[in-house]
């Protein structure tokens, strides 16, 4: 007998506006203003819509391309999921792997890598909605704590970047252990007076606004983005009231105090890094500088 069989249709979900990805081609119509933009004049402008400010989605490897001051070395690139619960929904977990793992090229949902930042040796994880709606399961969260004890070990800043759907619910509560790991690890980061920050991108709910994406020393997010639990839709049939104009965005969020900055992307950068030296981070020395001569001893006393 199969216990968890699920003997109900799932309930129909209404068609919702395209997606706002970056599609493939010259020219892309902004969902913000309606202006078509040609592609590399939106790519210069790192995906914001140069009339109205409409941040595109980007991807994991654009981000850090666009936080870290050149190259990164990335961690435990290799890991993937074992399909744990060996589940299946519409279709197996593990062919539902095997097309995000073709269609981005990454294992799993999350590049954690160290680089600088304006000098400023930092780890930052970055989230990958393309692969399985940026859910966490047990790699991200594995991936993220590798990352924050390397920084630990190094005394280096940690930035996480979400953009996810929450917890990955094919891996069932292993996945939410991930929320408690995550946390545990920042706890640690905290107590050596390490910064943290996180940035909210569009989307950012479920099990990761609810553990480390709220966590951070200071939560920025990014304009418009959506941020929250449960999405709005889950929470209009619970609560059967109709919900405000623009709830769960970055904008109303920071009026209810949720949120530390609402920040464009274009100025993004420099505001983590500027935040990171208020919060005691250190520029790297260069190796030139490092070079210096040795200080002679002193002369022993006698
Ligand atoms: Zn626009």
């Amino acid at each position: 007998m199969a216990w968890f069989k699920k003997t109900r249709k799932p309930m129909a979900t209404p068609a919702k506006e395209k997606p706002s990805r970056v599609p493939e081609g010259l020219w892309v119509k902004c969902p913000g203003c309606s202006q078509v933009i040609y592609n590399k004049d939106l790519a210069a402008n790192l995906s914001v819509c140069p009339k109205c400010g409409h941040h595109f989605r980007i991807n994991a490897t654009e981000r850090l391309r666009m936080l870290f001051d050149g190259e990164w070395t990335e961690f435990d690139k290799e890991l993937t999921s074992t399909d744990p619960l060996g589940f299946t929904d519409t279709k197996p977990y593990k062919s539902r792997l095997k097309a995000s793992i073709a269609a981005t090229g990454m294992k799993d949902a999350v590049i954690v890598a160290t680089g600088s930042v304006e000098g400023i040796p930092t780890v930052i994880a970055s989230m990958e909605y393309g692969f399985i709606g940026g859910s966490m399961g047990v790699v991200v969260g594995e991936k993220i704590t590798r990352g924050i004890e390397r920084a630990i070990e190094a005394q280096m800043p940690v930035v996480i970047v979400c953009c996810s759907g929450g917890a990955r619910m094919m891996e069932g509560a292993l996945s939410l252990m991930q929320m408690a790991k995550v946390c545990g690890a920042l706890a640690r980061l905290d107590r050596r007076k390490l910064p943290f920050i996180s940035v909210l991108t569009d989307p950012t709910t479920g099990g990761v606004t609810a553990s480390f994406a709220m966590l951070g020393d200071l939560n920025i997010a990014e304009p418009k983005a959506l941020i929250g639990f449960a999405g709005p839709r889950v929470i209009e049939q619970t609560i059967r009231q109709k919900l405000p104009e623009g709830f769960q965005r970055s904008e109303f969020l920071i009026e209810k105090g949720m949120l530390d900055l609402v920040v464009d992307r274009r100025e993004l950068k420099s505001v983590i890094a500027k935040a990171l030296r208020f919060m005691g981070a250190v520029t790297a020395v260069t190796p030139e500088v490092t070079a210096a001569p040795p200080v002679p001893e002193p002369a022993a006393q006698g």
